[in-house]
């Protein structure tokens, strides 16, 4: 072992302090066993923070007749029928309990007027579902799980960036990390490792993801050799705002349509009449950011290109009381007042429903030792995720990593680290400053974002997805060229070029798996395949590498839900 680096050593380690890393490090703390959690921004700060419209959960406060069967058959139907049958059907049992329990713990929802947690509309759900605080709901969660896992005693290493996980034999033991302020390289020798960084929306230039979305779990653990699952599903959401240009692609909450917002094109026509009359706005995401992006294909868009959402004709201050942030977002960066005016919005990447292949039980990679939660993982979701689903699966599927991981701790001895791996890991992250007028880690990034905007965005074809495999290869070998100045304190040209290898390497994984996806299904849409096929609906996507560090892709049958499930699925609501 390397004793040149400073070193940390947890039975359990946490990569990202989002929701489903909190919820995790908590979960195994209360079976005993020590925690670190480790993350690229402040504490506080983990893109959870910006949820907004709520948490999905049958509850049934304000639609009696809400259960778990119907809120497992929306997330199946939402998701195309590709999700994990077995993780919807424990996502919508256990969400309700986990939901109380965050209240429990302090989080302070709206309620209703005898007094429960008041939960509003969203696409795709039948009943009103989402538990929220205004639309600030993230922010109430963060809080809430912050204090309390801060109370029961992790230690937080924050403002710190994982590079690579350290694997001894076929067995995750730990990750090498870098202090961002110093730039100082820092070790955690761990029993067991949870991922839960989040997404990859920084890929492409439009997106509602914060600078932490650069997809770095998902790389992390497919060059440790885990399977990486169904990428192609990376969900657009329709409403971002799109004008001014400096602010083109922030969110604007679902919240809006499911107040009662109306989508209207310049014509002043209401055109979600045409594309799914019975759900209107509150139709599922894919089908709404299709939807936008024809009718502005088509000439009928607004003046910044874009769709009008209205939502005026309610009280101003119900509209100031129920969407505070969105009414001081579009006062303050666009000087449109959203009481008196509707809102130019247009499509934004969101949320990528790939990821990292997990058992629903335990969230156990393939790789053992290493369990996956939240938005890094794969299967809940499907081919499209229903609004308020994330949260909940952060709840749900973040605990049941903590615990796993705290019972595989507890089985296993500690790892001893190869030195070998941790040279080679300082070999690479320092390489940058080795080169000396290589490539500029802005332009690469720049450049893939737009390959990544034009070539794999809402509309794919195979001709497009084949050219974006292309430039993907020649921005990689732009990227091993990558050079940077100065020194390794807060140098965030070196941090880019370092994040760059993990958007790289899950922009192709997304790329390639859409390239064979013959088949238009939830968020992928082939022009060339415009229906679903039966074929490609029951097999799922897998990507890992050969041993030569190639990617591969290869299809594994989708796992069929049981008699009883099949039964609920098929009944009309
Ligand atoms: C504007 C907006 C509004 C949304 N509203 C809702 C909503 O109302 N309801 C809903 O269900 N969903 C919503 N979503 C989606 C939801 O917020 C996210 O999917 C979810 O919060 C992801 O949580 P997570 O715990 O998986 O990851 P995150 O909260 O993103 O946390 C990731 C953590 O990993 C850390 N990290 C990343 N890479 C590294 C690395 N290399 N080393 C160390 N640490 C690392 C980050 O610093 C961070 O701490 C919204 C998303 C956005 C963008």
């Amino acid at each position: 072992m390397s004793d040149k680096f400073e070193t940390h050593e947890h039975d359990v380690l946490v990569i990202g302090a989002g929701g489903a890393g909190l919820r995790a490090a908590i979960e195994a703390l209360a079976q005993g066993v020590t925690v670190g959690v480790v993350s690229k921004s402040l504490l506080g700060k983990a893109h959870t923070v910006m949820a907004e419209g709520g948490i999905a959960a049958a509850m049934a406060n304000v639609d009696t007749k809400d259960d778990w069967r119907t809120h497992f058959r929306d997330t199946m139907r939402g998701g195309k029928m590709l999700n994990n049958w077995r993780m919807a059907q424990l996502h919508a049992q256990e969400a309700p309990e986990r939901v109380r329990e965050l209240e429990q713990w302090g989080a302070l929802f709206d309620r209703t007027e005898d007094g429960n947690i008041l939960q509003r509309a969203f696409g795709g759900h039948t009943y009103k579902r989402l538990c929220h605080v205004g639309d600030r709901t993230g922010l109430e969660m963060i809080r809430t799980l912050q204090d309390r896992g801060v109370h029961m005693g992790f230690d937080v290493y924050m403002e710190c960036t994982i590079v690579r996980l350290l694997t001894a034999g076929e067995r995750c033991v730990g990750a090498i990390g870098y202090w961002r302020e110093q730039g100082r390289f820092v070790i955690f020798k761990a029993k067991s490792v949870v991922i839960a960084t989040g997404g990859i929306g920084k890929a492409w230039p439009i997106t509602s993801n914060s600078w932490e979305y650069t997809g770095d779990g998902m790389a992390l653990a497919y060059e440790a050799g885990a399977e990486l699952m169904d990428l192609e599903f990376v969900q657009f959401h329709p409403t971002g705002m799109v004008w001014p240009p400096g602010v083109q692609g922030i969110l604007v909450t679902e919240a809006v349509r499911g107040e009662g917002g109306i989508l209207r094109n310049k014509k002043g026509e209401r055109f979600m009449e045409k594309y799914d009359p019975k759900r209107m706005e509150l139709s599922t995401r894919d089908v709404v950011a299709r939807s936008i992006y024809t009718e502005v294909k088509e000439g009928r868009g607004t003046e910044h290109g874009g769709a009008y959402l209205d939502i005026s004709h309610k009280p101003a201050e119900y509209v100031k009381k129920k969407l505070p942030s969105m009414y001081h977002q579009f006062k303050e960066l666009a000087d449109v007042d959203i009481t008196k005016v509707p809102m130019e919005v247009g499509p934004t990447l969101h949320y990528v429903m790939g990821g990292i292949r997990v058992d629903a039980e335990t969230t156990r990679s393939t790789l053992p030792g290493l369990f996956a939660a939240g938005e890094a993982a794969a299967g809940l979701h499907g081919a499209n995720r229903l609004g308020g689903n994330s949260l909940s699966d952060l709840l749900v599927f973040g605990r049941r990593a903590g615990l796993a991981a705290a019972k595989h701790a507890k089985e296993v001895s500690a790892p001893t680290i190869e030195p070998t791996q941790i040279d080679a890991a300082e070999k690479y992250a320092l390489a940058p400053f080795q080169r000396h007028n290589g490539e500029n880690p802005y332009a690469i990034h720049r450049d893939l974002q737009a390959t990544m905007q034009s070539l794999v965005g809402i509309f794919r074809t195979h001709e497009d997805v084949q050219k974006a495999l292309v430039e993907l290869g020649r921005l990689h070998e732009r990227w091993t060229h990558t050079s940077v100045e100065g020194s390794r304190m807060f140098n965030p040209g070196w941090h880019l070029a370092l994040d760059l290898r993990s958007m790289l390497t899950i922009s192709e994984a997304v790329a390639r798996s859409a390239l064979v996806r013959e088949e238009s299904r939830g968020a992928h849409s082939r022009i060339d395949f415009p229906e679903l096929s039966a074929e490609w609906g029951a097999k799922n996507n897998i990507v890992r590498h050969d041993a030569s560090g190639a990617m591969t892709l290869r299809q594994d049958p989708k796992p069929e839900p049981p008699p009883e499930l099949k039964q609920i699925l098929a009944e009309e609501k």
